[in-house]
């Protein structure tokens, strides 16, 4: 027998359907004794998530505009699914308390995490489990910092207490007892935390897709789901990534080498994906493990005669874009040129203000602007145990008629990275998928 903390995120928990359907999981699998959840997503493409409303409630105070009724909106929603499913959380109680602390004030991180907290005592009375607050036991400092080793002991302990427990995620306390929220998303967070704190062997993310896919299903068909995939390989693919799991979710679990393991809750006989801390053999007997990107960055070509001779000439340049407070994406270099990635949105209509203070602090020959850049990232471990993968890549974007703008090979070499015209974008993943995969 083994151990499991399952995380439910917002469409699984969304309704006395979903519920019944997360019940019926559980219910299977007696190694899930540690349940986290999300507030109830968007039951339909145009529904509003519980956490938006409770936000928006917090702004209507915040304009003193009338806030009740919204607020109605939220506890009628949970009122709905614990009548449908005959359970009684005695969450009216709880809805006077919220309402009166919106009254005196209560910040926006309480009024948010409220959705994650009603769901949680809800569930954990449908499930039958003990309900055990995240208030107490997932800590911050008084900055608002996450304690990661404070937490796990306090968090280890308290639930050593419980044989089945529901936790609700994305939020905890500070030392006041104030509560903290995680950034959007956060509740894949505390599930990893939670199964670090139990010494789970897997930490299952229920969501609503069987798991990640070898690229964009909007861009290539049908594309192949990804069995395994390593922390490292799922970081290179952030770009993909983030819409599925919150990226430091795996920080918790990576420690202790506990693997993720992507599932969906309308369809649990899908096996999802695995990632892992080290590579599977799986994952090293494969060329790439997929294929994503995004558009709508800038590239700014430098030149320089006798760049690589000069002292501290990355040290200037980066300095330059900190005082901008713009991050550098990428930073293919060559003998007397270098090349900067940056984000537009980061870049805000700033090029003109940038490139005037790299010339004037850096003293350069030259340099270049390409705006409308798009950057697609091939990613597998199993690439640096093979020979010419650049070559098919390169062939296939020739072949493609696909004018390849930057190249960047990370060092980890499981990595190549081109730049491309934001409109050869799908053109590009297209080609590289059918290359590899097809
Ligand atoms: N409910 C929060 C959000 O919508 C946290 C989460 O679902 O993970 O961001």
């Amino acid at each position: 027998m083994g151990l499991k903390v399952a995380k439910f995120g917002g469409s699984s928990v969304a309704d006395g359907i979903q519920l019944a359907k997360i019940r019926e999981i559980i219910e299977n699998d007696e190694d899930i004794r540690y349940v986290v959840v999300s507030a109830p997503g968007k039951r339909f493409p145009e529904d509003s998530k519980i956490t938006d409303l409770l936000y928006s409630c917090k702004m209507h105070i915040e304009h003193h505009l009338p806030y009740e009724q919204l607020y109605q909106v939220v506890c009628d929603r949970f009122s709905a699914v614990a009548f449908n499913l005959g359970v009684d959380a005695g969450l009216r109680e709880d809805f006077e308390t919220v309402l009166k602390a919106m009254k005196s004030g209560a910040s926006e991180d309480y009024i948010a995490s409220r959705g994650e907290y009603l769901n949680a005592k809800l569930i954990a009375a449908y499930l039958g489990y003990d309900f055990v607050d995240a208030a107490g036991t997932i800590l911050f400092d008084e900055k608002g910092r996450f304690l990661a080793e404070e937490t796990n002991e306090k968090l280890a302990a308290a639930l050593a207490e419980h044989e089945h427990a529901v936790i609700p995620g994305f939020y905890g306390s500070k030392p006041d007892g104030s509560i903290k929220t995680f950034s959007r998303g956060g509740s894949d967070i505390t599930g990893s935390i939670v199964a670090r704190a139990v010494g789970a062997d897997i930490y299952e993310n229920w969501t609503d897709v069987s798991g990640f896919l070898m690229a964009d299903p909007r861009i290539v068909k049908n594309p192949k789901p990804i069995s395994h995939i390593s922390y490292k390989e799922l970081r290179e693919l952030s770009y993909m990534g983030a819409s599925v799991l919150h990226e430091d979710a795996i920080y918790p679990v990576r420690a202790s080498e506990i693997p993720i393991n992507i599932r969906n809750t309308n369809a649990p006989e899908d096996p999802g994906t695995f990632i892992t801390a080290e590579p599977t053999e799986e994952a090293k007997a494969r060329t790439i493990t997929g294929i994503a990107g995004s558009k709508d960055f800038t590239v700014i070509n430098l030149y320089k005669n006798r760049m690589n001779q000069e002292r501290g000439f990355i040290r200037r340049l980066t300095g330059i874009l900190e005082d901008f407070n713009i991050p550098i994406e990428h930073m293919p270099t060559g003998i007397d040129t270098l090349s900067i990635v940056v984000a537009d949105d980061e870049l805000a209509g700033r090029i003109d203000e940038v490139t005037e203070e790299l010339n004037k602090q850096l003293k350069l020959d030259s340099i270049e602007v390409f705006e409308n850049m798009a950057l697609l990232a091939t990613v597998g471990v199993g690439m640096s145990y093979r020979l010419g993968v650049a070559a098919r890549l390169f062939t296939a974007l020739a072949d493609a008629k696909v004018n390849i703008r930057m190249i960047d090979q990370g060092s980890s070499e499981m990595n190549i990275i081109v730049g491309v015209e934001n409109d050869d974008f799908e053109t590009a993943t297209r080609a590289i998928y059918e290359a590899f995969v097809e």
